[in-house]
């Protein structure tokens, strides 16, 4: 099976760089009994979600930063 996993904010974005994982084989007793998926990711996902965990700490759910600055 193929799967993609991509963030929901990843929709419309333009920078998308596919990272493929392969699919791995499990072996047991020198007899194969599984195989994993392909993944399709994009490549800099950690760095987007660590933007994404960063923004949602800086603003409440009103929009005004835990300062009480209103976000750009
Ligand atoms: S992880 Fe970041 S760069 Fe990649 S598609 Fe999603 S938003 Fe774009």
């Amino acid at each position: 099976m193929i799967t993609i996993d991509v963030a929901e904010y990843c929709s419309s974005c333009m920078d998308f760089d596919p990272d493929v994982q392969r699919p791995q084989k499990a072996y047991g007793m020198s007899e194969e009994i599984a195989i994993s998926d392909t993944v399709i990711r994009c490549s800099n996902r950690n760095r987007c979600k660590n933007i994404e965990r960063y923004l949602r700490k800086k603003v409440t759910n009103d929009g005004v930063g835990k300062t009480d600055e209103a976000m750009p």
